[in-house]
């Protein structure tokens, strides 16, 4: 055919062939390259079986919608989703998911799609719709949570449908996604299912994707408003981080592999999660023990240490927080730390002339809180470190004050001293007039002059009689 084609050009049968063949192939190579996308996805039953019987998904058609939540403005013209000190979750969101893609189609057999790439609003039926016409396999949700009172929870957790086999497989991701966000250093609110009054799935993009038999998972990778969780969200290569984070999630949960970033997850191991024949309801009792033990009371520091004991058959114990005052007033919520352990051990700090009084109140994987028992404390008289430094301050300020006084007291007597030196120059020169005598006691002294002047007169006119009469006599005895 070729040397007929080099050779004979003008031959007419051979113009007419290889123009049939040509036509022939320009019709059906654009097809081939487009059917990678278009062509629809092999549903479960036309999947092939391996050898143990477990369907295996059709790796080479993967199709994963990523779902960046909320986008456009709300109607009372506030941005849709989260927005929390500059902090707008539907940005976050889209970029997660943007680098979630980007990250996701280095694996080989994937293609990923995003339900909105700008700032659009959009509903949650379009969400879903949108991902059952690009035949998608799975949905993920991609979302920062905020608490209503701000800074009070903390930590990341994924949603799941409560119904078969949303659940096992919404599960067995979110097992994945959950260990590498507590990996990263989150502390993990679990993987959990809600009901709103009606008993379906509460998240309306969970309740409509399993309504189009089409699995979800909602990821809320952190709450945006508390300061446990800020550092990790707190800039754009975080968030990139996040959606790089999800992707290997992804990868692992469908054993996919990339040559690009080298790692092949074919081997991985999911979490088997059988097909609940209920509904997988959520928690909606308190925990069903909390109680507390004041096991040190420190006197000399205010130190008080607790034993709490709380237990959650249902959901596991999540939080606790504790008051001093009888339960007017919490400490914010602790992490449990050691979910397995039902008893936990801690440490309050006490302030000194109060009589402390301790509850504590243990939440479970749902936030439902038990509080605990009231134990009352003596009072402590310790002095606190800001005590301790107001005394001192005062101290100095007074030294300082005597300091003032005495160099003050030390100038008036120089001032005295040389004031004094003064005057003797000038008593030299120019007398000063002699201090002036109190009137009366220059009064009593001319009372007394003239009183002893007159004793004195009398005494002698007496003496002189006396003398006069002795002579008289004298002079008639001469007689
Ligand atoms: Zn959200």
């Amino acid at each position: 055919m070729k040397n007929t084609l080099r050779h004979k050009p003008h031959n007419k049968i051979t113009v007419i062939f290889t123009g049939l063949f040509l036509v022939v192939f320009l019709c059906l190579w654009p097809e081939k390259l487009l059917s990678a996308q278009e062509e629809p996805v092999q549903t479960t039953e036309d999947a092939p079986v391996s050898e143990e019987g477990i369907q295996e998904l059709p790796k080479d058609k993967l199709v994963i919608v990523l779902d960046p939540g909320h986008g456009g403005m709300a109607d009372d013209g506030r941005p849709e989703g989260g927005v929390y000190d500059g902090f707008i979750e539907k940005e976050l969101n889209l970029i997660v998911a943007q680098a979630m893609k980007e990250e996701l189609e280095k694996y080989e057999d994937v293609t990923v799609y995003l339900t909105r790439t700008g700032d659009q609003r959009l509903s949650l039926e379009e969400r879903v719709n949108y991902a059952k016409s690009v035949d998608a396999d799975f949905l993920f949700c991609l979302h920062f949570n905020l608490s209503k009172d701000h800074n009070t929870l903390f930590g990341a957790e994924c949603w799941v449908s409560a119904f078969g086999r949303y659940y096992s497989e919404g599960y067995a991701f979110a097992n994945i996604e959950m260990e590498a966000l507590e990996k990263l250093g989150l502390y993990s609110r679990g993987i959990k299912t809600r009901l709103n009054d009606k008993g379906t799935d509460y998240y309306g993009i969970i309740r409509l994707s399993v309504e189009q038999d089409l699995p979800c998972v909602l990821i809320e990778h952190c709450h945006m408003d508390h300061e446990n969780d800020r550092p990790f969200c707190e800039g754009r290569e975080q968030w990139e981080a996040f959606g790089r984070l999800d992707a290997t999630s992804v990868a692992k949960y469908f054993h996919l592999k990339s040559d690009v970033l080298g790692v092949d997850y074919s081997d991985y191991q999911t979490l088997d999660v059988p097909i609940p024949e209920g509904v997988m309801r959520p928690d909606t009792t308190e925990p069903d023990i909390c109680m507390i033990e004041v096991t040190d009371q420190e006197m000399e520091t205010g130190k008080i240490t607790v034993t709490l004991s709380a237990t959650d058959y249902d959901s596991g114990m999540l939080y606790y927080d504790y008051s001093y005052d009888g339960g007017e007033t919490f400490f914010p919520r602790l992490a449990w730390g050691d979910k397995t352990q039902d008893t936990i051990t801690f440490t309050i700090q006490v302030p000194p002339h109060i009589i402390p009084q301790i509850v504590v109140r243990g939440y479970n994987g749902y936030d439902l809180f038990t509080e605990s028992n009231l134990v009352s404390l003596p009072s402590m008289d310790y002095k606190t470190e800001e005590e301790i430094a107001a005394e001192l301050a005062e101290q100095e300020r007074a030294e300082a004050a005597a300091k003032a006084v005495e160099e003050a007291e030390a100038a008036e007597a120089e001032r005295k001293r040389e004031a004094a030196k003064k005057h003797t120059v000038e008593v030299r020169r120019d007398p000063e007039p002699e201090e002036k005598e109190d009137p009366s006691v220059s009064y009593f002294l001319t009372v007394s002059l003239v009183c002893a002047l007159s004793v004195i007169g009398m005494a002698v006119s007496m003496a002189m009689i006396t003398k006069s009469r002795k002579r008289r006599r004298r002079r008639r005895r001469r007689r």
